[in-house]
Formats: C-alpha cells, sequence, structure tokens
C-alpha cells in the first residue's frame, strides 16, 4: 500500500529573542575556559614542584573513562576524586549532589554530561536524567533530587498558564536547524513514511508539568525540545501497539538516523524505547563535554553573581 505524505500541524511561532543573562553565561564560560589554562600555565613556570599542584588538577579526566556504557548498558558513571571546591560548584552551579553520578551520554558525537540523581541499574531501566546546564524549572541553588520532589507535587493549576506552551509549527525550531528538519522531512516522504509532527518547542514548564503528570511521560527536566532542537514525530497512526505501526515506526527511527550521518538522534535504539516519538538533533554548543568544562563554567557564573543564568541559552525567551 502506498504511504501517504508527510503532514504537519499546528503553528504557534514564537520569535527568536536572545536572553542577555544566559548569552552572558555563554560569554562566561569561553572566558573561564581561558583564564583557568592561562593561571595554570603562569603558575607552572612561576614556582616549579610546588606550583604543580593546581595544574596537576586541572588535568582533564579521560572523558573516555565516564563515556557510555558498559556491557550491560550502564552509564560509566565518573571515577575521580572531587575537591570541596568542585563539589560546592557543582551542586550550587547545577545541583549536582553525588558529582560521582555524572557521565557524558552519547547524544551528541563528544557526549554531553549527564546527572542520575539515582544511579541506573540496568539497560532498560529508566532513572530520571538531566543535562547539566540545560535550561528547566530549577530554581538557583535547588538539587535535582528537590526539584523532582517538587515537581512531582505539582498540578496543572500551579503553572501560570501562559507558561505552558508547545507546539508543532517548525517555525519554532531553533532556525539554525529549520532547513535540516524541513529537508528531512520531504526526503521522508520521498522514502514514503506517513509522518505527523505532534511537537517541537515546548517550555520548560511543560516539560515539568509532563513529569508531575507521569508516571513515564518525560525522565527529564532538561529537553532538547526547550531549545527548540527536538520533534515529536508519530508515524501512521501513531500507536506503536499496533504490529504494523510499530514495524513502520522502528523502520522510520532506523532511516532518521542514518540521514545527514547522525545528525537526527532517537531516545534508547530503533527498535526498543520509552518515547516513540522523539527525534533531536544535539548542538555542540549545548551543554558540556567534560567534567572540568562544566566546573570552569560553574566557576565564572557563580563568581558572576548571576546564579540563575548557570545554563546556555535557548533561542526562544523563557516563558515564566
Ligand atoms: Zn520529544
Amino acid at each position: 500500500m502506498a504511504r501517504s505524505g508527510v503532514r504537519v500541524t499546528g503553528a504557534t511561532a514564537k520569535p527568536p529573542v536572545e536572553n542577555g543573562m544566559r548569552t552572558a553565561f555563554v560569554f562566561a564560560l569561553a572566558v573561564s575556559a581561558c583564564s583557568l589554562a592561562t593561571a595554570c600555565g603562569r603558575e607552572a613556570n612561576a614556582g616549579g614542584m610546588r606550583d604543580q599542584a593546581p595544574c596537576a588538577r586541572a588535568k582533564q579526566t579521560p572523558t573516555a573513562s565516564y563515556s557510555r556504557t558498559d556491557f550491560r548498558g550502564i552509564p560509566h558513571y565518573v571515577n575521580r576524586p572531587f575537591t570541596s571546591d568542585e563539589r560546592a560548584i557543582l551542586r550550587q552551579a547545577f545541583g549536582v549532589v553525588s558529582p560521582s553520578h555524572i557521565y557524558l551520554s552519547d547524544s551528541t558525537t563528544d557526549g554531553v554530561l549527564k546527572y542520575d540523581p539515582e544511579v541506573k541499574p540496568c539497560a532498560w531501566c529508566y532513572v530520571d536524567s538531566f543535562r547539566l546546564g540545560f535550561i528547566s524549572v530549577r530554581k538557583p541553588g535547588e538539587s535535582w533530587d528537590e526539584l523532582e520532589r517538587r515537581v512531582r507535587g505539582m498540578r496543572r493549576s500551579n503553572f501560570a498558564p501562559s507558561s505552558l506552551v508547545s507546539t508543532s509549527s517548525l517555525s519554532a525550531l531553533d532556525p539554525k536547524i529549520q532547513g535540516e528538519v524541513k529537508e528531512m522531512l520531504d526526503a521522508a516522504h520521498r522514502a514514503g513514511f506517513d509522518l505527523h509532527v505532534v511537537t517541537t518547542y515546548r517550555s520548560p514548564q511543560l516539560e515539568a508539568l509532563l513529569m508531575a503528570e507521569g508516571p513515564g511521560r518525560t525522565h527529564t527536566l532538561t529537553s532538547l525540545h526547550s531549545y527548540g532542537r527536538a520533534i515529536d514525530i508519530t508515524v501512521g497512526d501513531g500507536n506503536p501497539s499496533s504490529r504494523a505501526t510499530r514495524t513502520e515506526w522502528i523502520a522510520f527511527r532506523r532511516w532518521v538516523t542514518h540521514y545527514h550521518g547522525n545528525d537526527f538522534r532517537v531516545l534508547g535504539a530503533p527498535d526498543h524505547t520509552w518515547d516513540w516519538p522523539h527525534v533531536e538533533l544535539p548542538s555542540d554548543k549545548i551543554g558540556f563535554r567534560s567534567i572540568e568544562q562544566a566546573l570552569a563554567a560553574g566557576k565564572a557564573c557563580l563568581s558572576g553573581g548571576a546564579r540563575g543564568a548557570c545554563e546556555f541559552a535557548p533561542h526562544l525567551p523563557p516563558h515564566n
């Protein structure tokens, strides 16, 4: 049977607006990384053995040691000592209570730093997982454990109605990826897939409401939807319990993860996931690629007195 074409529904575009405080954080991140390297070199040159200790601490823990998963499918959580200063930075800037629960997920080529308040016990055991430095409803100084408890006690009436934003408009995507997404959808149509775009942009508040309404509706509060870099796409009748639909959906998930190399990512495996519609395009400019990068950025944003801005800037305005 011939498949019908791509149908794109809905349209509630939001204008792209820079957020000053968060833009400042990205700038501070770059400056901090530079100053960290400079300070290390200066101290080493100045003081011989006595001054080599700060440089030794600044050495990178090999990212491969906390990247990807082990043979059981459990993340390689970081195994490295943290000083009390480093723990304070991770706690205050990024809500991390247990630094040994940090790892680099494989959701980008270089990985992106994530934190699991509760460690994952098996490959297909789902735990809540948060990307460090991503925008969310977390309050300054709040830990992820505290936020999870707060959100699970919330109801729709606790959110300002204007903050619960969701749209299926492609124009609400990050402008940098709109063209590529349109091309992908056109190519999928030519390949015969019957697709429906359900969601593109979703506000952090709506992401929080999904978690509050759970269980299992989301396992994060740091979504690429809030950066306009994720798309929920259903296939056929949108019911993965239907054998025919599931077969089509698996075929599309395989197809899209090979489109343009691996720009497009799905959660889990093409044939095994808790979130069938989700497709995302991570950015190498959003998220941290190493513990040291997060520490430098956290130190910079805390010393700047902008605790609420230890987050990467979305292209869309935050909704309160
Ligand atoms: Zn999604």
